[in-house]
């Protein structure tokens, strides 16, 4: 069970973990927690601050940080454990700002030195969650992750090395058979040395995906403040619904289109052992959620969701030089590569490159370089939209159904995914929300009203699968 900063962002929130755990303890849980709301975003400030010159300051404004930990701490705990956390925070605070003053002084100490002081962040929000949880009456464990992670020596964004799913489970694994519910934090691990390194920003699902794949855990269970994965960004259609049962593939397609959605990347050690991932609300427990299992397992053919993303330039490149020319395309992604801009959607024709960038910083020095290669036309302002669901794969007709609903706004850079769950394509983001409400009433709101009509976009209205 992972919960997410705002899922332990104050004391209610706190408490509220407990009693999710507590419903959940015969299920013998291992709990992960992230760093409290915020924290890490202050932790990393403070970092910056020292480099540039102002290790004091950037100290200062982590001292809020640590008295709200304090202030969790003095509102659910009893006395000796409120005052261990003290202890535990006052050192926190010292080694922090001793670390500080060396990287003002010695910037070239950043890498493993910022992981050290970012890793505070867990490390106080797991031992707090910890002694929450065994003030509730929870057999709750401390366990320092670090010595359950193993990673290369990456400092910001370390991976894994083969053996952590010996230590973590050697680690995890007699606290459970005593009957015992370990606590770590999420993000954080250490290299063989035993140097303090973290996993990349939003690591700690991560940490609950490798942890999980480590003991054959039956579920991983990923508890953030949404209802699960919806079928459209609720800020667009307010009907939107929480998805009941998404494939990985699925799930990977829209985790491009929002935070809220798992990176592919942190639940790869679930995917690798079939491991179903369970997407939760801490503040409405009782939501179903949406359960990430294996294609065959999912409903195959149904249309899960419409994403998109505003804000997109599209970014033309026409040459007669292409046709039938090799290295064309090599030249034009090293221009992309060059000034560190990532592609995301692409379409060809035989004498023109479409692409589209959701990052326009570096395009005043792109398009000059681009123009080395052909004439080169820029849109801003558009919108991808993108049709998500492994029935994209298996039913015919979907793609002429989708059109045909939004028949009279203008679509372009039309491309079917490449792994055939997602149809995407670009419009003018003056029309994305008319476009995809009109999507989602024909996907997810119409009554099944034609049961003959072989073509009919099914919705994802199966019950979610029962937990295993
Ligand atoms: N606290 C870390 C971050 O904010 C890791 C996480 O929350 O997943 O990136
Ligand atoms: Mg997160």
């Amino acid at each position: 069970m992972k919960f997410g900063g705002t899922s332990v962002a104050d004391a209610g929130a706190f408490r509220n973990v407990a009693a999710i755990v507590k419903a959940a303890e015969t299920g013998r849980p291992i709990v992960v927690t992230s760093a409290i709301a915020g924290f890490t975003n202050a932790l990393l400030a403070s970092v910056d601050a020292a480099v540039n010159g102002d290790a004091a300051a950037g100290a200062q404004s982590l001292n809020e940080w640590f008295d709200r930990h304090a202030a969790i701490a003095y509102e659910l705990l009893g006395r000796p454990a409120r005052q261990s956390i003290e202890a535990a925070i006052l050192e926190a605070r010292t080694e922090v700002g001793r670390l500080l003053k060396i990287i003002g002084g010695y910037p070239v100490t950043r890498p493993p030195l910022q992981d050290e002081i970012v890793a505070v962040g867990e490390l106080l929000s797991s031992q707090l969650l910890a002694a929450v949880l065994r003030e509730n009456d929870l057999p709750a464990r401390y366990v320092d992750a670090r010595e359950c992670i193993k990673t290369n020596e990456d400092y910001g964004s370390a991976t894994p090395l083969p053996e952590t799913n010996a230590t973590a489970a050697e680690k995890l694994q007699p606290a459970i058979e005593g009957g015992e519910i370990p606590v770590l934090g999420g993000f954080i691990a250490s290299t063989s040395k035993g140097i303090t390194t973290t996993l990349g920003r939003g690591g700690s699902d991560y940490t609950a995906a490798i942890v999980g794949a480590a003991l054959d855990a039956r579920e991983i269970q990923i508890w953030t403040d949404v209802s699960g994965v919806l079928t459209a960004d609720p800020r667009v259609v307010p009907e939107g619904q929480t998805i009941p049962v998404l494939s990985y593939q699925e799930a990977a397609e829209l985790a491009y289109f929002g935070a809220k959605v798992l990176h592919p990347k942190t639940i790869q050690p679930a995917i690798d052992k079939s491991i179903p991932v369970r997407v939760c609300n801490s503040h409405a427990p009782t939501d179903a959620g949406t359960l990430i299992v294996a294609e065959s397992e999912s409903a195959p053919l149904t249309i899960k969701a419409i994403a998109h993303k505003n804000g997109v330039t599209t970014v033309q490149v026409t040459s007669a030089r292409m046709l039938g020319a090799y290295g064309f395309l090599r030249a034009l992604f090293e221009v992309f590569d060059r000034h560190r801009t990532a592609v995301d959607v692409v379409t060809t024709s035989e004498v023109s490159v479409s692409l589209t960038i959701d990052d326009k910083i570096a395009l005043p020095e792109l398009i000059p370089d681009l123009e080395k290669l052909g004439s080169v036309e820029v849109e801003e302002d558009r919108t991808i939209i993108c049709v998500v669901g492994e029935g994209l794969r298996n039913t015919p007709g979907i793609a002429a159904r989708v059109f045909s609903v939004i028949h009279d706004i203008n679509v372009s850079m039309i491309s079917v995914g490449a792994s055939s769950v997602n149809l995407t394509f670009m419009v003018d983001e003056a029309q994305a929300t008319d476009a995809i409400n009109r999507l989602h009433k024909v996907c997810f709101e119409s009554s099944v009203s034609n049961a003959s009509d072989s073509t009919e976009l099914k919705c994802s209205q199966e019950e979610p699968l029962a937990a295993a």
